[in-house]
């Protein structure tokens, strides 16, 4: 099949776009390239355009089968500054986006949704039962895209899977492709950095919390465990299967603290952090139910935070000794 991965020289998006290949399928890669990398999609066929050119995403959707969409902005506190930005992309070229596949015929689109969309959970672990009510515009937008898709399921017969992250990390085992944001914002490439002395220091986001060493708790999920599943949801909806919502996480949660723990036994560095206060929009303890995703795919997560630590932990030395040669 011929799948087209917009915004697939993103962290996750290149991660997908690999897994794809090892499956046997043809990738085409779209990317405005703005926050991601052509590097990580080297080998790949590159439209260099934006989910906004609609002329030209046309033209490539008449190629392809079915498509992956990760291009989106995806932080949580940038989103409680600039909103505006992040309805600009992720809501009205998203739409675009959506009216285009429609336009072209292409039925199947599997989306980068987030846990983003429960805000503050009612139960964790958290089902897809719990209520959809973001917290931050990220998540706003986020669930509008969903809805968008389910109005587009009913009335149009299109196809979809709307994966809900939890906190994708970690690199490819290869070290060729990984996370890199600049700034960078994520707590294990942060941390990471601060450990190596790239950064100053790492700032903990609030000690005050109701958890119980009194930092947030993420369900941490390995980036490639993750695009095993996107490439699982697209060949079961090629098979015939109902368009589904479903949370892409491990069921265990950790702590910042724990975090950063894991990071010094990994690097054996410390890593030195300042205490500051709560981010905006981030709420307590997000942690997966990830029964549905057991059921639906027959997929679990299998990578460990060993696994996780250890391959961010790679991919920054790479990227380092890399900056060091150049
Ligand atoms: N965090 C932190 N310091 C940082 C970055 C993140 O304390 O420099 C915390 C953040 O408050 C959250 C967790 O680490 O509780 C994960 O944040 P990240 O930005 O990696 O992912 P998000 O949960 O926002 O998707």
């Amino acid at each position: 099949m011929v799948v087209l991965v917009i915004g697939g020289a993103g962290y996750i998006g290149s991660h997908a776009a690999r897994a794809l290949r090892r499956r046997g399928h043809e990738v085409i890669v779209y990317d405005n390239v703005s926050t991601g990398h052509a590097f990580l999609a080297s080998g790949f066929e590159l439209v260099r355009a934006d989910i906004a050119d609609v002329a030209t995403l046309k033209s490539v959707l008449r190629r392809v089968d079915s498509v992956m969409h990760f291009a989106a902005h995806a932080y949580v506190g940038e989103s409680v500054e600039n909103p505006r930005k992040y309805f600009r992309n992720n809501v009205e070229s998203g739409l675009a986006l959506l009216n285009a596949c429609l336009d072209c015929n292409v039925r199947r689109i599997i989306f980068s949704s987030t846990c983003a969309v429960y805000g503050v959970p009612v139960r964790i672990p958290i089902s897809e039962q719990n209520p959809r009510q973001p917290v931050n515009p990220y998540g706003v937008s986020k669930l509008f895209f969903e809805n968008a898709l389910e109005a587009y399921d009913r009335a149009y017969g299109l196809r979809f899977a709307a994966l809900r992250y939890f906190n994708a990390a970690g690199a490819d085992e290869s070290g060729e492709i990984g996370e890199l944001h600049d700034p960078e914002s994520h707590l294990i490439p942060s941390a990471m950095q601060a450990a190596t002395g790239a950064r100053r220091e790492m700032e903990l986001f609030g000690t005050d919390y109701p958890t119980p060493d009194g930092t947030c708790i993420r369900d941490y999920i390995h980036v490639n465990d993750l695009a095993d599943a996107h490439v699982i949801a697209l060949e079961l909806l090629t098979g015939g299967a109902n368009s589904m919502e479903v949370n892409l996480g491990t069921g265990r949660g950790y702590s910042v603290k724990e975090i950063i723990s894991k990071i010094e036994e990994v690097s054996k560095l410390k890593v030195p952090v300042r205490i500051a206060g709560r981010r905006p929009g981030d709420p307590p303890a997000l942690v997966a139910d990830p029964t549905l995703a057991e059921k639906l795919l027959h997929w679990k997560a299998t990578r460990s935070l060993d696994d996780i630590v250890a391959t961010a932990w790679k991919w920054m030395q790479r990227q380092d000794s890399k900056a060091l040669s150049s």
